[in-house]
């Protein structure tokens, strides 16, 4: 706290309540607490003890005299006419116990004519509610109609928010059933879910919006707004829990009941309310509602106990700025500020990059926090937070902690930035960050021992190089007992070593090898994408493949040339540039090589690739991976392309200074300048040389390699000489688009035993249908043959 130990008591009180009304200000005022209501609370407390200390010191404005904050000059102003106060706030059970005793004495006192309470035994009973974490409102209801709705304020004057409140489903605009009185004050909390909260500020963020603190913030913020259209679109509901002025009319002599009354009267009451009798009823409510409590789906900070009978409140009436007949008994907090020590990166099964911030241990919601997470290097930027902050730390339930906020107030001189590292902390590859900017990621997808386990059981999958039998718990087995660190070992294998495992029998254990080495001569396109390539799914592994025609020159291919692969972007274009340039990644591959893995691929590049491998191309390509080319259109990069053809002639013009492919003057100085920027000579030159090495390997032009192009071919019933995956990837080799659904487009439909409605379909639409065998002599014409 602020308050040194050397000062006199009225300094500390006076530093106590100019930090108090400050802060104050911020949360009453302008609903944007820089502390959590922990912090606020101690010096709260601190002030109470050193005015109880002092009586002499204590002023009428103290904050601990004082409800709420002054009402924004915004609003109509509202008198209420009974007063809203606060709550005293407990924070023990202890305490609680030392209250009930007190309102049973006082009440002794008190009603010693009535003889109330002759034996010692009597217990108070109390109505038990949940204290939501809102903003509290009073609504005034005249013959049955809403006519008012108010804030809190400080207690005496509130601000008029009619027109917000009325755009809450939960508040009736006129009361339903009967018995009502003329007058009618309801008050009450307005509250949004935790998860609506949490969605609203994931929008914010979104759109880099200042996110709001809790839910409490967003529900005063929502409700305190000028334009009522803006509340309309909050999702803020309206709890009630009790009664303020009224006239012409009666209700209720216990709180319980007049619950029960508001919410005949179309109130939303908390189902979680009821009553409880003495110290011992009211705890096993405190401890019932605590252990709930992270489920309810609205924010709650305790729970309050009201003495029941009206009569008795009336008796016991009121202090300073509460109740004396109620009390709110809080939980632990659930927010807490504490000094973000460092950075720790973490890296997950998939190799994303997590920040872990390392805090300076402290208590909340029960429990010492020294880690929370700090989710992404852009979460980091958006609330600002350097090392040595201090920082408000979040923890409801099982949840992990989490950084919210930072009070920058209180950044130390040499407050640290935080950066993203550039290597991967547990194996050293490069790291990536995708262009959507959030998550990074590390790119030795092979070999980095945090994704060790996920890369190997994407590896064994189905879909990939479908190893049968190796399934997630037999690889943790295999890593566990260290038979295994990467995928080349899979194929080191000998059948003894896995027969030792738990659950493993010679019989499995033979078959496992025996799948590993049928996994062997799996389609390239399936190899690539069991390498766990960031970005790489199934779709664009099989354009790799097609496109390159053998592993060999997708290794070595320059960046550039992976743009030009159907639907390459640069983002994927440098995933698979930046796995490949990873040493450790090119070892594992030279051992699944070596231990006899031959993906299969005809060993050509296709001549549509080739094809696509141009000057202009490459030139825009280039200017999309950030070439200086400002000025130089994409249409003037295709007139220089068609025009040069090949690099070494746009070269030697660039070079020489001379240009006759008729583009605007002064193109060529440009194409000069961005050339020599970052060595794009040099990148632009191995792409070239490149593609003149696959020209010449790819067919001549021409040859009808792709038949079916065009066409939209459907799988329907079973097929028993192949698979559905293996017919799909024989019609895509040439050229056909397999779909799961028959239309007026699809080409044929090859249709297997028991097909059903598309085969209905297909006749209906006049589709032509060819049978298993007529598909597999199709493929025998165009030279595949199925092996038996
Ligand atoms: P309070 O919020 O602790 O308690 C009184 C309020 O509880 C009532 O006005 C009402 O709105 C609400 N309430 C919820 N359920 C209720 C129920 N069933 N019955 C009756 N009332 C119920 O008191 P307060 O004076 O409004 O504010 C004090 C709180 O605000 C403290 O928790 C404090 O930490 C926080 N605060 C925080 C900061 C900060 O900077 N973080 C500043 C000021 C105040």
């Amino acid at each position: 706290m602020t308050a040194k130990k050397d000062t006199s008591p009225a300094e500390e009180i006076k530093t106590l309540r100019d930090q108090l009304n400050q802060w104050a200000h911020e949360y009453y005022v302008l609903d944007d607490p820089s502390v959590p209501d922990s912090e606020y609370d101690r010096a709260f407390q601190q002030l109470q003890a050193l005015e109880e200390a002092h009586p002499d010191l204590v002023t009428a404005n103290s904050p601990t005299k004082r409800v709420g904050g002054k009402p924004l000059e915004k609003f109509d102003e509202v008198k209420h006419q009974v007063p809203m106060l606060s709550l005293q706030t407990l924070t023990d059970e202890d305490q609680f116990s030392a209250f009930d005793s007190r309102i049973a004495k006082q009440l002794n006192r008190k009603s010693n004519n009535l003889s109330l309470f002759d034996s010692e035994s009597v217990e108070i009973e109390y109505c038990c509610e949940l204290k939501f974490d809102g903003l509290a409102i009073s609504l005034l209801y005249e013959n049955g109609q809403l006519v008012r709705a108010a804030t809190r304020g400080d207690g005496e004057v509130g601000e008029d928010v009619t027109a917000n409140a009325m755009t809450i489903r939960s508040i009736p605009l006129e009361l339903l059933g009967k018995g009502w009185p003329r007058t009618l004050e309801v008050r009450g909390e307005v509250c949004v879910t935790k998860h609506e909260f949490e969605k609203l500020n994931k929008k914010r963020a979104d759109a880099d919006e200042r996110p709001f603190a809790n839910p409490r913030n967003l529900a005063a913020g929502s409700m305190r707004q000028l334009d009522s259209k803006l509340a309309a679109q909050r999702p803020l509901v309206f709890f009630c829990y009790g009664i303020g002025h009224i006239e012409g009319g009666r209700v209720s002599d216990r709180q319980r009941t007049r619950l029960s009354h508001l919410q005949d009267w179309g109130f939303r009451v908390a189902k979680e309310v009821k009553t409880a009798k003495g110290t011992a009823g009211c705890l096993a409510y405190f401890h019932d509602i605590g252990e709930k409590r992270d489920r309810l789906p609205y924010e709650i900070d305790g729970v309050v106990f009201k003495v029941n009978s009206i009569e008795f409140q009336d008796m016991l009436g009121f202090r300073a700025r509460e109740p004396a007949w109620a009390v709110a008994l809080k939980y632990p907090p659930s927010e807490e500020i504490t000094v973000l020590n460092e950075v720790d990166w973490q890296v997950g099964r998939t190799g994303a990059l997590t920040p872990v911030a390392k805090l300076e241990p402290v208590q909340v919601g029960g429990v010492t926090v020294s880690n929370a997470t700090l989710h992404n290097i852009d979460e980091i930027r958006r609330l600002d937070i350097r090392v040595g902050d201090s920082v408000v730390i979040y923890r409801a339930g099982d949840v992990i902690p989490k950084v919210v906020r930072t009070v920058p107030e209180r950044r130390p001189k040499d407050a640290g930035e935080i950066n993203l590292p550039t290597e991967c902390p547990v194996c050293g590859s490069e790291i990536l960050r995708a262009d959507d900017g959030v998550v990074a990621r590390c790119t030795g997808g092979l070999i980095c021992g945090a994704q060790q386990r996920e890369a190997i059981k994407h590896f064994a999958s189905r879909r990939a190089m479908d190893i049968d039998g190796l399934g997630d718990k037999l690889v943790d087995a295999l890593v566990d007992q260290e038979l295994i660190e990467t995928v080349a070992d899979l194929y080191r294998l000998k059948a003894e070593d896995v027969a030792g495992l738990e659950r493993m029998g010679e019989k499995s254990a033979a078959n496992l090898i025996e799948a590993l080495e049928a996994s062997k001569k799996t389609p390239l396109s399936r190899f690539l994408f069991a390498l766990g390539i960031l970005q790489i799914g199934e779709e664009t592994a099989k354009a790799l493949a097609e496109a390159f025609g053998e592993l060999d020159s997708i290794r070595n291919a320059p960046l550039l040339l992976f743009l030009q692969v159907p639907d390459v972007g640069g983002e994927v274009a440098k995933a698979i540039a930046a796995f490949f340039a990873e040493e450790h990644n090119e070892k594992v591959i030279d051992g699944l090589l070596n231990a006899g893995v031959e993906p299969q691929s005809n060993g050509t590049p296709s001549r549509r690739f080739v094809d696509t491998l141009t000057l202009a191309n490459f030139l825009s390509s280039a200017k999309t991976l950030g070439m200086p080319l400002s000025g130089v259109g994409t249409k003037t990069l295709e007139t220089l392309g068609r025009h040069y053809r090949h690099l070494d002639a746009l070269l030697k013009a660039v070079d020489k200074g001379e240009d006759d492919s008729g583009v605007k003057a002064g193109t060529l100085e440009k194409l000069a300048e961005g050339l020599k920027a970052d060595d794009w000579r040099k990148t632009l030159k191995d792409a070239q040389a490149y593609a003149d090495k696959l020209a010449k390997k790819a067919p001549a032009g021409g040859a009808d390699e792709r038949p079916l192009e065009g066409e939209t071919w459907v799988l329907t019933g079973t097929l028993a000489r192949l698979t559905r995956d293996q017919a799909q990837q024989h019609l895509e080799a040439l050229g056909a688009k397999v779909s799961g659904s028959v239309s007026g487009k699809t080409a044929r439909v090859v249709a297997g035993e028991s097909a059903g409605s598309k085969l209905d379909k297909a006749r209906s639409l006049d589709v032509d249908v060819i049978d298993e065998e007529e598909f597999i002599g199709f493929l025998a014409e165009h030279g595949i043959k199925l092996e038996d």
